[in-house]
């Protein structure tokens, strides 16, 4: 770090702070890993004591304020991260690497969280019950919880914070918030339009630096009251094990390995497209990705064919190129990681029919952390490329016989998270919604998530129950307190 101007301060009690320690964190950009985008303060055990005593006072002015009035701090925020959509899109595709479209969505997509959570402070508090006393009201009354931990990753650094933040925030709860190590900048804006639309001092904190580091100093503090985690599975287990003993409550979002299943009467333009697409947006790396693809025998060609000229044609290089449709993966052990995988998938028997290699072939993507998209056919369901989760540009072909077979491989998984069929025949979709393991099903659309109110979640390794976004997600952040009161 050459100079103080690219250092970024956390957010505590108010203000900007540098770390006690006088130690940063560098971020890169992923696309030329020469180039040192900022840096952020490596927090000790001593800052995050500081942030949980600004938390605790974040909290009880927070639980004192009106609900309309979080509500009109959280549409505040949407509007200025609207506002500052252009700058914040940037600096997330230099940070993270994804496309400027990429980026863009996603931070329209955090900006309705914080819409669509705002406007809940309207809603009703709680629920008039009924009771046998005519006499008597009995009532529920949501409360928020305290103080809450969200620790995110680094694939979509501005709307996993956000979808935390805002049905924590609207809730009542002071919010701790650690972002993964490589991107804390977007998270840092996010911070800053929060503080900016009126957020009160304490109410949110960030604490940055590594989880490895001060996960231990963020999870014992006792004032802590849940802790909502997206992550990977190694990490999630951790956490659970800390927390076993605790009155912490825990959200897990986890790791995926999503299948697309492509029955023999499916539009097969449609299905290779949205595949694809599904596949390859974001270089792969979203926990709903499709990374297994399960087809009927008789569309195997034509579907691989379809798959195949896609990676083809993808354009890999910095996600803020005009031409670029492909970003580059977010480190360096990252696209070794992926290389990796495809390489044993090789080894192991399967056929490589396009990509899965390490482009550094110009100048423009020399320094970057690129891999070429990759399409294998020949599996095994045994092979660690069909059971694994990557987290790249890879998708991995096996041809079934008929529809019960391919149910059959999908929920040989142990992860849930997201599945979708391809056809054109109602009942079989029907029986495919019953019957996957999975907690989001689709329909001849891609294995994403949706809208802000529609909720979000896996069943299995992908995660514990309780699911994010919607109604549902603000469930977690509030606890329902029954009231029975006789005249
Ligand atoms: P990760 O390594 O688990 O890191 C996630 C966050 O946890 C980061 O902020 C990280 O900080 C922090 N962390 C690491 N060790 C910690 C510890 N001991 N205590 C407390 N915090 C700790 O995951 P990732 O590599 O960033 O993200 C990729 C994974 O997330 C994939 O498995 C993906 O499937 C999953 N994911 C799931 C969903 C979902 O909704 N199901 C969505 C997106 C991603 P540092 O960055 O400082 O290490």
């Amino acid at each position: 770090m050459s100079t103080a101007a690219a250092r970024r301060l956390n957010l505590v009690d108010g203000a900007w702070r540098e770390p006690s320690s006088g130690e940063w964190l560098e971020v890169r950009n992923p696309a030329d890993t020469r180039e040192v985008l900022g840096a952020v303060p490596s927090m000790d055990a001593a800052d995050i004591r500081g942030v949980y005593q600004a938390s605790e006072r974040g909290a009880e002015d927070w639980r004192a304020t009106s609900p309309l009035e979080r509500g009109r701090i959280l549409l505040a925020a949407a509007a200025l991260l609207r506002e500052r959509r252009s700058l914040l899109a940037r600096t997330l595709t230099l940070e993270m690497g994804k496309t400027l479209a990429e980026a863009t969505v996603e931070v329209d997509k955090s900006a309705d969280f914080f819409e669509y959570y705002g406007g809940l402070g309207r809603a009703s508090q709680g629920e008039l019950l009924s009771h046998e006393r005519h006499d008597v009201t009995a009532w529920t009354l949501y409360e928020p919880l305290g103080v809450v931990l969200a620790i995110t990753p680094w694939n979509d650094p501005l709307l996993t914070p956000a979808r935390k933040l805002a049905p924590a925030l609207i809730a009542g709860n002071a919010v701790v918030l650690k972002p993964a190590s490589y991107t804390p900048i977007v998270a840092l804006e996010l911070a800053r339009a929060l503080d900016d639309a009126g957020l009160p001092a304490g109410v949110l904190n960030t604490a940055t630096g590594s989880g490895a580091g001060i996960g231990e100093a963020l999870l014992a503090h006792p004032a802590l009251r849940a802790v909502s985690f997206t992550g990977s599975n190694e990490v999630g287990a951790g956490l659970r094990r800390t927390l076993a003993e605790r009155d912490v409550k825990l959200l897990a979002e986890l790791g995926g390995k999503n299948a697309a299943v492509v029955l023999g009467d499916a539009d097969i333009e449609l299905s290779a497209k949205t595949i694809t697409a599904a596949a390859f947006a974001q270089a792969g790396q979203r926990c709903t990705a499709t990374s297994r693809v399960i087809v009927e025998r008789e569309l195997f060609e034509p579907l691989t064919a379809r798959l195949l000229a896609a990676a083809e044609t993808s354009r890999l290089g910095p996600g803020i190129g005009e031409d670029t449709t492909m970003g580059p993966l977010i480190a360096p052990s990252q696209r070794d990681s992926v290389h990796g995988f495809v390489e044993r998938a090789v080894a192991a028997g399967a056929k490589l029919l396009a990509g899965g290699a390490r482009v550094d072939d110009d100048s423009t993507r020399r320094h970057g952390c690129y891999v070429s998209p990759a399409v294998l056919v020949d599996i095994d369901p045994d092979m660690e490329i069909w059971t694994e989760e990557v987290f790249g540009p890879v998708i991995a072909v096996l041809a079934v016989e008929h529809a019960a077979e391919a149910l059959e491989v999908l929920n040989a998984s142990r992860y849930g998270l997201a599945a979708s069929i391809f056809t054109r025949d109602l009942a079989a979709a029907h029986r495919f919604i019953a019957a996957a393991d999975v907690g989001q099903v689709a329909v001849n659309l891609p294995t994403s998530g949706w809208d802000v109110h529609i909720p979000f979640g896996g069943f299995k390794a992908s995660g514990s129950s309780e699911k994010e976004q919607g109604l549902e997600g603000l469930d977690f952040y509030r606890r329902a307190k029954t009231v029975a009161v006789a005249a």
